[in-house]
């Protein structure tokens, strides 16, 4: 059955067409997809006999809440949803002084099997559609009572291993007939896959591209990260200049800090040497600790002492505050949890 919240006011357009309904019902219904409705009923400025052909012709999602988190320290809160297979997502609401951001996760797992992350230790179960996507966002939108104004890809998932939804998503989630979340305000988070960073780079969208770096050198960055065998790091790099030539947008890069493997001064150096000329800027997170991995985080001097060198390179860096400490935020992590428990997911 054909997911209704995937579908543009185009494709809606169509699919009343086949209902031999009038073209304009498509913005009507296009409005209701995009607010929290849990079924065609509520559409109440539809007719009936329309409510129901649309009830037997597409699935309207309808994620629920499996579990839910609030940190006491800042009220960060984690969502752990049930999606109508059962599978399980989770997406995180965090609140800032600028708006409130939307972490949302783009797959069910992940197969590109970083060493430090909760997400991928099961690998990849399915990608999530454009409409599971945006549910996350429409449905915190709805249980937290807040609006979203910014979103980032950094869920579980690699965003551009499910490229053509992520796309959808971000066409669908910023059209003004919608929630209308202008794409400045979207951040992609990706473990590195050039070919498609080229291929982003060509839509000519406005996002704000975040590259998971985590090391300046091949050696230490492959044992983390297996995509690196893949694209090393002088094609990455490429590939986010030609990113910065078309779109005209500064990209970021993620440095998450593993003791004695990603820390060391001439890793810095080695960093500031790369990044030297390119328009970006660093952010350094000390890694989470997940069970599965031997990595740890690396101490506060030695994160100090990192941030010092880049600065004096001349490359800007910050130090990412943690939110949702006491949650546990870091992303996989409650999924992990519950299939561990041995829930049927
Ligand atoms: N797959 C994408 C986006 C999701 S992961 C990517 O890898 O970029 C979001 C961010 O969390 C990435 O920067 C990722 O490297 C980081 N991350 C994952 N596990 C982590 C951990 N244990 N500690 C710190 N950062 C982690
Ligand atoms: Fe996947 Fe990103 Fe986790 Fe790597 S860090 S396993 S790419 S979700």
């Amino acid at each position: 059955m054909t997911e209704i919240k995937s579908l543009t006011i185009e494709e809606l357009r169509g699919g009343l067409a086949a209902l031999n309904e009038k073209p304009f019902r498509a913005k009507q219904i296009f409005r209701w997809l995009h607010q929290p409705v849990t079924s065609f009923t509520e559409m109440t400025d539809l007719s009936k006999p329309l409510r129901a052909a649309l009830d037997r012709q597409y699935l309207l999602t309808v994620p629920q809440i499996e579990r839910k988190q609030v940190s006491a320290v800042d009220g960060t809160i984690k969502y752990l949803w049930r999606l109508h297979d059962n599978e399980c997502v989770e997406s995180v609401l965090m609140h800032y002084r600028h708006g409130n951001t939307a972490c949302v996760s783009t797959q069910v797992g992940c197969r590109m099997g970083c060493a430090f992350c909760a997400s991928g230790v099961f690998g990849l179960k399915r990608s999530l559609s454009a409409g599971e996507i945006l549910d996350q966002v429409l449905f915190m939108q709805k249980d937290a009572g807040v609006p979203v104004s910014n979103i980032v890809l950094m869920g579980t998932g690699e965003p551009l291993d499910n490229y053509e939804n992520v796309l959808k998503f971000i066409r669908l989630v910023s059209c003004p007939e919608g929630i209308c979340i202008g794409q400045r305000h979207i951040s992609l988070s990706t473990s590195g896959l050039a070919d498609k960073i080229e291929e982003l780079a060509r839509e000519h969208l406005q996002l704000t591209l975040s590259i998971s770096l985590h090391a300046p050198d091949d050696g230490s960055r492959s044992k983390m990260m297996p995509v690196n065998r893949r694209f090393p790091i002088a094609q990455l790099m490429r590939a986010c200049e030609y990113y910065f030539d078309m779109t005209g947008r500064r990209v970021s890069y993620e440095y998450a800090m593993a003791r004695g493997v990603s820390d060391r001064p001439w890793q810095a150096e080695r960093l500031v040497q790369l990044l030297r000329g390119r328009p970006g800027h660093v952010n350094l997170i000390p890694l989470n600790p997940v069970k599965e991995s031997p990595l740890q985080p690396s101490t506060v001097e030695s994160v100090r002492r990192f941030q010092q060198i880049l600065e004096r390179g001349g490359i800007t860096a910050t130090v990412r505050r943690r939110l949702g400490p006491d949650i546990d935020a870091a992303c996989g992590q409650l999924r992990r949890r519950r299939l561990e428990e041995g829930e049927s997911l």
